[in-house]
């Protein structure tokens, strides 16, 4: 909410933006530039004609992959009545959290101050889980891992970020360009998207700026891509211990060298550097049968179902 309020802010003060609130129901590559059809908050259809668009709606339907493993978390904005954070530090993986059968699962803590933080709960595997499952999970992981005492919940958030090797198409038309998540801004072995779409942001608007073609650049470099796909298959075969796997890189990376990996912004030497500090056999593995395995297009399991136990952990079920 921060970030919109400052990016609406600037855009509000710039002479050359005009907002338009509206549903776009489709978008058309016509000559010399592309027409939106859009349907406004009055429930009337309009047609915008644009030199380009760049359009960041969720793709419908994810692209066949060799591997695909969903990031789905749910979390709580929480308010404790006795200090129980330290606003200077995060904690990004807490392996504390029962391990599902397939997959990983860790805790996240995000403190906004002494006694208010987002404590969440996250699996990386193949299906989601029955809400009642999140809800327990949380709710463990708050009270039996962290202890946080008396505490309560201000709001909660819940999303499902797909992690996956597949290549996600950047260009839909002459003129229409996929921007952001839908543009391939997601670092498949972490999820993380913020700083994969502000490159390509930012290289737009360059782009624009010097009367270039603005077609947004790679999120991450083709080596990442490989890395990454190469991390996704070694987890979902479980070949590699997730938890293993991530706390050597946590130990064992410096810092600062390991959060710029994350943003996908590391140098060659560097990610060889990582690589090493991973468990090297499955890792290699994983390699090695990568170029021989079909894609497939993903079809979602069913959420795991609802727990009979409701205040237990998760556990993955067939
Ligand atoms: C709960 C949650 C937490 C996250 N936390 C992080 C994080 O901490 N760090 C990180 O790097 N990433 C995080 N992510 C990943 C996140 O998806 C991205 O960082 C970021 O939101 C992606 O921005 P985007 O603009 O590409 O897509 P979105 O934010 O999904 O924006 C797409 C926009 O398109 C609009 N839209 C959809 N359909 C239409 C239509 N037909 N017409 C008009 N508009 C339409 C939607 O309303 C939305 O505003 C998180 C995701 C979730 C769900």
């Amino acid at each position: 909410d921060d970030f919109e309020r400052l990016v609406s802010r600037d855009l509000a003060r710039s002479p050359n933006v005009r907002r338009l609130e509206a549903t776009v129901e489709a978008v058309e590559d016509v000559p010399g530039g592309a027409l939106v059809h859009l349907r406004d908050t009055g429930g009337r259809a309009r047609v915008l004609s644009a030199r380009w668009v760049l359009d960041s709606r969720p793709l419908g339907s994810l692209p066949a992959a060799r591997t695909t493993l969903l990031q789905h978390f749910h979390g709580w904005f929480v308010r404790t009545a006795r200090p129980a954070f330290d606003p200077a530090v995060v904690e990004l993986m807490d392996f504390r959290t029962p391990q599902p059968a397939h997959g990983l699962s860790f805790g996240y803590v995000l403190p906004t101050g002494p006694c208010e933080a987002l404590v969440e709960y996250t699996e990386f595997s193949r299906r989601t889980l029955a809400p009642d499952r999140y809800e327990a999970a949380v709710r463990h992981y708050a009270d039996e891992v962290l202890r946080l005492g008396e505490r309560r919940i201000l709001a909660t958030e819940t999303g499902v970020i797909p992690m996956t090797d597949a290549p996600i198409a950047r260009q839909t038309g002459a003129s229409v360009f996929r921007i952001g998540a839908a543009g391939g801004a997601t670092r498949p072995a972490t999820g993380y998207t913020f700083a994969g779409l502000q490159r390509q942001t930012r290289a737009v608007a360059d782009a624009l700026r010097h009367g270039r073609r603005p077609l947004p650049p790679a999120a991450h470099p083709a080596r990442s891509r490989v890395m990454d796909a190469v991390l996704l298959r070694a987890l979902d075969s479980g070949r590699a211990d997730g938890p293993d796997l991530f706390a050597r890189l946590f130990t064992r990376v410096p810092m600062a060298r390991l959060l710029r990996f994350l943003d996908g912004d590391t140098r060659l030497y560097e990610d060889l550097s990582i690589g090493l500090r991973t468990p090297v056999k499955p890792m290699l593995r994983s390699a090695l049968e990568l170029p021989r395995l079909p894609r497939r297009p993903f079809d979602p399991p069913p959420p795991t179902p609802p727990s009979a136990a409701p205040h237990l952990p998760p556990t993955e079920t067939a």
